[in-house]
């Protein structure tokens, strides 16, 4: 049987890894990218100025337990070992996040152990049952002080809204540890990519049956006939925002160069509500075996995305449910599209979750290919 054609749209990440597999497996791919340069909000590119590489879209740092996207991943460049650390700035001090066991006792100036603090941390909690707002879920698991301190301001900023109207899930992604030290993440693997992210992304879509279209907006209505498309942009610009738009929160970011070293981390959060940014990152310290005289720093603002502006957060309010489901249901009737990637499921999607669905959503499309059923145009549902 001929291969059908197959275009995508975003030569992120999940485009990236789509095209890879189905080049692999015989078939003629061109991928779309509206930017001038692939890999999507992980692009990374050096300061001609101080020649750090910076995150140009914020930080994204690679940690996984999956331990065939890391071997997978690892076809395409050497990445080195990293720990990710986060400080975050209250009132004037710096505590480490997450909450770790040092958190607690310099919060509460105590010298409380492991079993103490859990105690201590369960009398302060507030007895909720089942947690559905971000509010709720925060006061359960550690008491109304910290959650002031460290969560109730920075999610205001980064999500333009109160965390009574945000679901539970978005703090879940945080841990709680009764230990010092530690990384930011408690996956096992963590790790930088030596050269940063987008030659690995280059690296995969570089194959004789990729054709790259950069600097290209795709119309869906422009797709040919059999034509089999991936769409990892917005799944409302998909529609044409036919029903509305899906409310999502944008970034802008400030660049600026410094001496030395500016804060002596990666990431630095500002849990303060008078501070306008969310956070600053140092980008050399997201690779430490490089070393550099000068340093660029980026402070992120977070604001509601406006139709100009580039979607980063989807913001999910259970309030806004009823617009997805619409979507969702359009998407469900329409033939020869998957909607991959973070945009087209709209979800908050880690790097190592993209690479797993980009991967699987391929299988997917060559068993469908050869079974003759009927493929599903997600992978994992929004909803
Ligand atoms: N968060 C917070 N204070 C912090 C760090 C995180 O309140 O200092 C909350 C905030 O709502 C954020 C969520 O926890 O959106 C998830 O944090 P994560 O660091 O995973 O965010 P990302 O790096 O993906 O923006």
């Amino acid at each position: 049987m001929p291969k059908l054609p197959v275009w995508i749209a975003g030569a992120g990440l999940s485009g990236a890894v789509i095209a890879r597999e189905l080049a692999e497996a015989g078939y003629s791919v061109d991928v779309f990218e509206l930017r001038d340069h692939v890999a999507g909000n992980c692009h990374t590119a050096r300061d001609p100025k101080t020649n750090v590489l910076v995150h140009v879209y914020g930080p994204h740092i690679f940690h996984t337990a999956d331990y065939e996207v890391w071997d997978y991943i690892r076809r395409f460049g050497t990445f080195r070992p990293y720990r990710h650390q986060v400080w975050s700035t209250v009132s004037g001090r710096v505590y480490p996040l997450p909450v770790t066991l040092a958190t607690i006792n310099q919060f509460y100036n105590s010298a409380m152990r492991p079993d103490e603090a859990r105690a201590f941390i369960i009398s302060q909690a507030e007895q909720i049952e089942a947690p559905v707002s971000f509010e709720e879920q925060a006061l359960s698991m550690i008491g109304k002080d910290l959650y002031e301190a460290f969560f109730q301001g920075y999610t205001e900023k980064q999500w333009g809204r109160s965390p009574r109207e945000l679901p539970a899930s978005i703090l879940k992604r945080l841990p709680l540890r009764f230990t010092y030290g530690g990384s930011y993440f408690s996956h096992p693997i963590q790790a930088m990519p030596e050269t940063g992210y987008t030659p690995i992304v280059e690296a995969m879509l570089d194959h004789p049956d990729i054709k790259l279209h950069l600097a290209t907006e795709l119309d869906p209505r422009e797709v040919p006939p059999d034509t089999h498309l991936f769409w990892s942009g917005p799944l409302d610009a998909y529609f044409g925002y036919r029903s509305g738009r899906l409310g999502y929160r944008t970034l802008d970011f400030e660049h600026s160069i410094e001496k030395g070293d500016f804060q002596g981390c990666p990431v630095m959060n500002f849990g303060d509500r008078d501070v306008p940014f969310t956070r600053i990152s140092e980008h050399k310290h997201f690779m430490p075996w490089e070393s550099h005289q000068d340093t660029i720093i980026t402070r992120e603002y977070s604001r509601e995305c406006g139709p100009e502006d580039m979607p980063y957060y989807p913001i999910r309010l259970v309030a806004e449910k009823q617009l997805l489901v619409d979507y969702v249901q359009q998407a469900e009737t329409t033939k020869g599209v998957t909607f991959v990637g973070r945009l087209g499921t709209y979800r908050y999607l880690d790097m190592d979750v993209c690479i797993r669905e980009a991967l699987d959503a391929a299988t997917a499309f060559l068993t469908a290919q050869t079974s003759g059923e009927r493929l599903s145009p997600f992978l994992v549902s929004p909803l």
